[in-house]
């Protein structure tokens, strides 16, 4: 049975390369019926914390990466590290050094790590050294852990990030010195920031739970990350259940991918019109009061109008809360450029056809057509005005389609409010 796992150390959050790694580790033992270990590496006490280990769970589990049996932590476990390099001693396999304890190397052969993703990897002799597997200090290295601890859960595929293809030359010599049967290796290749730099913190948001709060949804991170570094024909968008069953190692490529958060919006929205919209509701609803104080079926309307023009779930909160708070704030520079003098006889006009129109969207637009008529001028013209006035900012669906949101009396009051905005500020220029 296939068995993989994520060993991450906890001694930070849970970042977009790590949720990457520990993606396809899922994905290819779900595809293939066998089971996903989860492995705190905590063999550095000091540079561990629980904190770190909590937010990378929480991490996990929203995304849905969920995994098989009990965690293990490697820091209940430095009595068997310390008899397995006993052990190697014994046999003379190991010896000690100022207190450390340091495995023989064959510095005759080279090794070859027969990579999947890779292909064979040699790594020469000369670079082998006789290295560390325990520390003076009685903690186990890295590479004396991760042997013993793959071989004992049975893992089957060990899948990490390409930056230990190296260290896997060092782990098929303890491999070879326990005589451990070797498990196959699938090195993933690096993400990389927008520089071509290696990812890392100072490309910015790398924390993964720093997407939920910008209100991307999991499925979509993992949709945009499975694409980072494998790739199935040209197919863009997945669910979870497509992933799982189009998942394969043949499909990893070994180049690297960089990140890109303009794809990574692109994908969410995707995912966000694939999602129905009862279900938009009540993740609006949940981050939003004003979203909780609307009569549901101006929420679906809402939803119908606004929908195509988001990218994620939180620029659905903040039209929501715009479009339907009591205090409209306009937008400084839209404000600016277009609530002109010039516009207020036209939109005095609006007002009053507004007013004696009977509140359908078919009435709306033929309220304001007639102005324009009148005004000689292009719906261009008051479009924009009218939506600042109404929404505080330019970007809304069409204006029948965005008034008809509001009721009649709301609408109208805003767009006096504005009339008196503009003759304000105008008059503070003359
Ligand atoms: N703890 C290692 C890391 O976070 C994991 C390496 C491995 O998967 O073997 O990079």
């Amino acid at each position: 049975m296939v068995k993989t796992r994520f060993a991450p150390s906890p001694s930070g959050y849970l970042h977009i390369g790590g949720v990457r790694t520990a993606l396809y580790a899922w994905l290819y033992a779900r595809n293939q019926g066998g089971e996903f270990l989860l492995r705190i590496e905590n063999t550095h006490i000091q540079r561990s914390s629980q904190e770190s280990i909590d937010s990378i769970t929480e991490g996990l589990e929203w995304l849905g990466l969920n995994h098989d049996g009990e965690v293990i932590e490697q820091k209940d476990r430095f009595d068997i590290y310390q008899k397995k390099a006993n052990q190697l001693i014994e046999e003379g396999k190991a010896y000690e050094s100022e207190g450390a304890i340091r495995l023989k190397s064959d510095c005759l052969s080279s090794i070859v790590i027969s990579d999947q993703v890779f292909g064979d990897v040699e790594v020469k002799s000369d670079e082998l050294d006789d290295f560390i597997i325990m520390r003076s200090n009685g903690a186990p290295t890295y590479h004396l852990a991760v042997v013993i601890d793959d071989h004992e859960s049975g893992i089957t595929h060990v899948m990490r990030g390409d930056d230990h293809l190296k260290n896997s030359a060092r782990h098929i010599q303890l491999m070879e010195a326990f005589e451990y049967p070797k498990p196959q290796f699938v090195h993933l290749p690096m993400i990389l920031g927008p520089d071509g730099a290696r990812l890392s913190k100072r490309h910015g948001a790398m924390n993964v739970l720093h997407y939920r709060e910008e209100g991307f949804s999991p499925e979509a991170l993992l949709n945009y990350l499975v694409r980072l570094g494998w790739s199935k024909g040209d197919q863009e968008i997945f669910s979870i259940e497509e992933m799982i069953d189009g998942f394969d190692l043949s499909g990893i490529n070994k180049a690297s991918a960089k990140f890109d958060i303009e794809k990574l919006r692109w994908v969410n929205q995707q995912h966000l019109l694939n999602t129905n919209d009862s279900e938009l509701k009540l993740m609006i609803e949940a981050r939003s009061q004003i979203a909780k104080g609307q009569e549901d079926e101006i929420m679906t309307s809402f939803i119908k109008a606004y929908k195509n023009r988001a990218n994620t779930i939180n620029d659905l909160v903040s039209s929501c809360d715009s479009l339907f708070s009591d205090e409209i704030n306009y937008n400084e520079a839209s404000a600016e450029k277009f609530l002109k003098k010039e516009i207020i006889p036209p939109l005095e006009d609006v007002v009053d056809s507004l007013r004696k129109s009977d509140w359908s969207q078919e009435s709306i637009s033929e309220a304001l057509k007639s102005v324009c008529e009148k005004h000689e001028i292009g719906f261009g013209k008051i479009g924009q005005p009218i939506r600042i006035a109404v929404t505080g900012g330019t970007q809304s669906p069409s204006i029948d389609q965005t008034l008809i949101l509001l009721d009649q009396e709301t609408v109208v009051d805003r767009i006096d409010a504005a009339i008196e905005y503009i003759k304000e500020n105008s008059n503070e220029e003359t």
